[in-house]
């Protein structure tokens, strides 16, 4: 049996560091890492990939449209 691929893409750069989708993770899964980005923000970062189920709460909570939610469900 295959499976579920997930994957979560964060576009950094775009990040403020604001941490939002942190706090509406049902998860727990995303954190703010210790690196920059070239804005000088802490970004965002999956920290607990397996965790992370792929729910897209993140994508629709970031008001920079920083996070994208692909699911592989076949
Ligand atoms: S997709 Fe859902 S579980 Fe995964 S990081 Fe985003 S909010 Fe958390
Ligand atoms: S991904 Fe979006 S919601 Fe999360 S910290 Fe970055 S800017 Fe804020």
């Amino acid at each position: 049996m295959k499976k579920t691929e997930k994957k979560l893409t964060i576009h950094k750069e775009r990040c403020k560091g604001c941490q939002i989708c942190v706090l509406y993770c049902p998860k727990k899964a995303l954190s703010i890492g210790e690196k920059l980005n070239k804005l000088g923000y802490r970004y965002v970062v999956l920290s607990k990939e397996d965790a992370c189920t792929a729910c897209g709460i993140c994508a629709e909570m970031c008001p920079d449209v920083v996070i994208e939610v692909w699911r592989d469900n076949e």
